[in-house]
């Protein structure tokens, strides 16, 4: 196989105003956080950006604090720093586990919060964690709640030129995460995070369709009765998930409620 010829520029902004300008001068161009996705995309030539915006090293985007409620990471965050830290372990241990699930070390000491959502992948894991905590994810532009920023597979509400800078975790009473992983790559071919709030429960499934999406039944079901039985006889329809040649559509259905009572069921054990 012969090689597409292809080079680019690298840049590496100072700030974010920098970098928002380095994009406005080069429209085509994409911003670089972990690598983990972009990097080996445009090796395989399905990207060819012009030019690189490296964002890796914004301080701005790289803090983790513990405020009234709630969680605020930054997106530059990597998922390890995210995994082990003491802030999050304490206020919500679901997030640190399902963030420790992701990928592989290598993965994990690379990869961002705000690379995981933006590229928002279909088998991501932090896509359940937002939705299940119903998290606010705040850009240059703009706030949104996650039931609005994950708009279709591998689609967001982004704009272009449009940077994550930070997402809010709303600290819930119970909350966890059970995921079912690809042996290979570790991504999710069905997870589902389960969270309890004072105002009622989230149900979040990743993996297992497009897009990250909700199961109101399974919500209305676990307000009522917080404990595996009263998501034993919900089932969501296959019709809508993904068949691959990792699972059937069928098979991925089957696993959502699966995970449902495992998640239900770790939340009850803390
Ligand atoms: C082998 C392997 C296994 C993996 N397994 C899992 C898994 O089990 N679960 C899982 O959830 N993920 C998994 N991943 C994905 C990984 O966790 C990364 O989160 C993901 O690759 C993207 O994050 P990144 O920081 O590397 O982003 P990059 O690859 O640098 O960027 C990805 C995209 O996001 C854009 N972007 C980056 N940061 C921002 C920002 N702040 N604002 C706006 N746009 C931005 C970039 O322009 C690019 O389009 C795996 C990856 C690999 C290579």
């Amino acid at each position: 196989m012969s090689m597409i010829p292809y080079a680019f520029s690298y840049r590496r902004p100072k700030s974010l105003a920098e970098a928002e300008a380095f994009f406005a001068a080069s429209p085509e161009s994409r911003f670089l956080a972990g690598g983990q996705t972009l990097i080996p995309t445009m090796k395989m030539r399905l990207a060819m950006p012009p030019e690189l915006i490296d964002i890796s090293g914004l301080a701005d985007l790289k803090f983790i604090r513990a405020e009234a409620g709630q969680i605020v990471i930054g997106a530059g965050v990597k998922h390890a720093d995210v995994a082990t830290a003491p802030e999050v372990r304490k206020a919500i241990p679901a997030l640190a586990e399902l963030v420790g699930m992701i990928g592989d070390p290598a993965v994990r000491h690379m990869g961002t919060l705000g690379g995981s959502i933006a590229n928002n992948d279909p088998a991501a894991d932090y896509p359940g964690a937002l939705v299940g905590l119903g998290a606010t994810v705040k850009t240059t532009r703009a706030e949104y709640a996650a039931d609005e920023f994950f708009t279709g597979m591998f689609s967001t509400a982004l704009a272009d030129g449009e940077i994550v800078t930070s997402v809010s975790f709303p600290v819930p009473k119970m909350a966890a995460y059970a995921k079912f992983p690809n042996p290979a790559s570790r991504y999710a071919m069905a997870g589902v995070f389960v969270a309890m709030f004072a105002e009622g429960v989230r149900v979040a499934v990743t993996g297992a369709g497009s897009c990250v999406f909700r199961v109101p039944a399974m919500e209305k079901a676990l307000a009522v009765s917080f404990a595996p039985a009263a998501v034993a006889g919900i089932s969501v329809s296959p019709e809508d998930l993904n068949s691959d040649i990792h699972a059937s559509a069928e098979y991925r259905a089957h696993l959502v409620g699966v995970m449902a009572g495992r998640a239900v069921a770790t939340a009850l054990s803390r």
